[in-house]
């Protein structure tokens, strides 16, 4: 009997009717199971979705606590007293990649991380699908994970966030790696042991571990399955690392440095994970030579968007925390034959901005700050910049710019002060480099 079979007659709750709760109302739905459905926004455009013709939609204070199963959206705290109350009754709450993980029969290569969790997913997927394999994505990279059940695959390839990790607790994927752990949503964790808590959840059940052995956080504990080890060192044993001009994993060369498309050591970092992690689906080496010479960087993360006047303008918009900007910093400076001007700020989301400093000092001539918790950064620097949009701050740079400098958007915080999300910044960002640009 399928699990699907086991829930039929039980009275279900979808909770939150974002991305992924839409996509469990209409994949249950096509297996005859109507849920009832909850949704704290009235405005949410997912409730405008299912609005008409659907016999249940309940406020959360109508929360029926006879229910058998809640599916929780990701952007549901765990704490939340009405999550509470259910589990109290004795009502079992999963996410949508729990409910996943109960149905799919197929193997999973799952990724988490404070950063390059999307970057890593693509770089598996392009791998698996040069070695012919049939790979998909899904999970936080906005494919929700139950639609990738429509149709057949090999493996699936799931980013998944500490929020969808908290209500996940049977994926036994076949590799699982968290990249590293960096401070990061400390306005919905109480502690930051409860954020790294929840990553490690990706571990429970999963045949080969791979993890940064210079990232204490990314260690799997107390299990007995097969590890590989990432990292910029010589590797020992079975791990994965650099030795002189190459990677190397399990004593054998893998592929030169100069093989990837990819820039800066995070990078380097993301394309040795993501050879750990599809070994056991035995990619040949030409796959994984072929994915790391072509790979295109995605939209927002380290984008190189125009070189006029021999100015480099790099869209980083995706760097959400101080850690993916570190990384910027670090890989975008050695590419920069004169001065590096960061633009930075935005929400801040409780973190601490001190271990930003170090990288600012090192790399950044000119620091120009912008949105809620800009000022956070600027009083870190001597002589930051505070302005007050995302277009001052391209003018500020356009001005204080030469040939030979690169402008760099990484801002360390979310977007939602200004913006719909990072990609809308990211827009934003090369609209006005391109109408700058276009004046030098
Ligand atoms: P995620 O999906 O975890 O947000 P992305 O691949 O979308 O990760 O990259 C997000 C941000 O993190 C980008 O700014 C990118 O440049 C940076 N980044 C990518 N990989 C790493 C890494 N391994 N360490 C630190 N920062 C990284």
């Amino acid at each position: 009997m399928s699990y699907l079979d086991t829930i039929a007659q039980k009275k279900i709750g979808i909770l939150g009717l974002g991305v992924s709760g839409l996509a469990c109302v209409s994949f249950l739905t096509k297996f005859r199971i109507r849920p009832f459905v909850m949704e704290a926004n009235e405005q949410s455009s997912g409730l405008k979705a299912v609005k008409s013709g659907w016999p249940e939609i309940k406020r959360l204070d109508e929360l029926p606590l006879d229910a058998d199963l809640l599916i929780v959206s990701p952007g549901m705290p765990n704490d939340n007293p009405w999550l509470v109350a259910a589990r109290a009754s004795n009502i079992e709450v999963i996410g949508d990649v729990e409910l996943f993980a109960r149905i799919n029969q197929k193997p999973v290569i799952a990724i988490t991380g404070s950063n390059g969790k999307s970057t890593v997913t693509k770089l598996v997927s392009e791998m698996l699908q040069n070695a012919g394999i049939h790979g998909v994505m899904g999970g936080n990279i906005g494919v929700p994970v139950l639609n990738l059940l429509a149709s057949p695959f090999d493996v699936a390839v799931l980013e998944l966030s500490s929020f969808q990790l908290e209500t996940t607790a049977s994926l036994k994927a076949s590799s699982a790696c968290i990249l590293n752990v960096v401070e990061d949503h400390m306005d919905r964790y109480q502690q930051f042991d409860d954020y790294v808590a929840a990553k490690q959840r990706i571990y429970q059940g999963a045949e080969r571990l791979v993890f940064n052995r210079h990232d204490a956080l990314t260690f799997a504990l107390g299990s007995d399955t097969t590890r590989c080890s990432f990292g910029m060192d010589k590797p020992q044993g079975n791990d994965i690392g650099i030795d002189g001009e190459y990677i190397v994993m399990n004593q054998a060369v893998v592929c030169r440095l100069s093989d990837l498309a990819l820039f800066g050591r995070h990078n380097l970092l993301n394309a040795m994970a993501a050879i750990a992690l599809v070994a056991p689906f035995d990619v040949p080496v030409d796959a994984i030579v072929k994915t790391l010479a072509n790979f295109k960087p995605l939209p927002h993360r380290c984008e190189l968007l125009a070189n006029t006047g021999d100015i480099r303008w790099v869209d980083d918009s995706k760097a959400t925390n101080v850690g993916a900007t570190v990384a910027a910093l670090n890989g975008v400076a050695p590419m920069c034959a004169g001065k590096l001007i960061l633009i930075a700020g935005g929400v801040g989301k409780g973190q601490d901005f001190a271990p930003l400093k170090p990288a600012l000092e090192a790399h950044a001539a000119h620091v120009i700050t912008f949105g809620q918790d800009g000022h956070e950064i600027a009083a870190l620097c001597d002589d930051a910049i505070a302005v007050a949009s995302l277009d001052e701050a391209v003018a500020t740079a356009a001005r204080l710019a030469q040939a030979g400098d690169c402008v760099l958007l990484s801002p360390a915080c979310a977007s939602q002060d200004m913006f719909r999300n990072f990609e809308h910044r990211g827009e934003v960002f090369a609209q006005l480099v391109a109408e700058v640009s276009y004046v030098h």
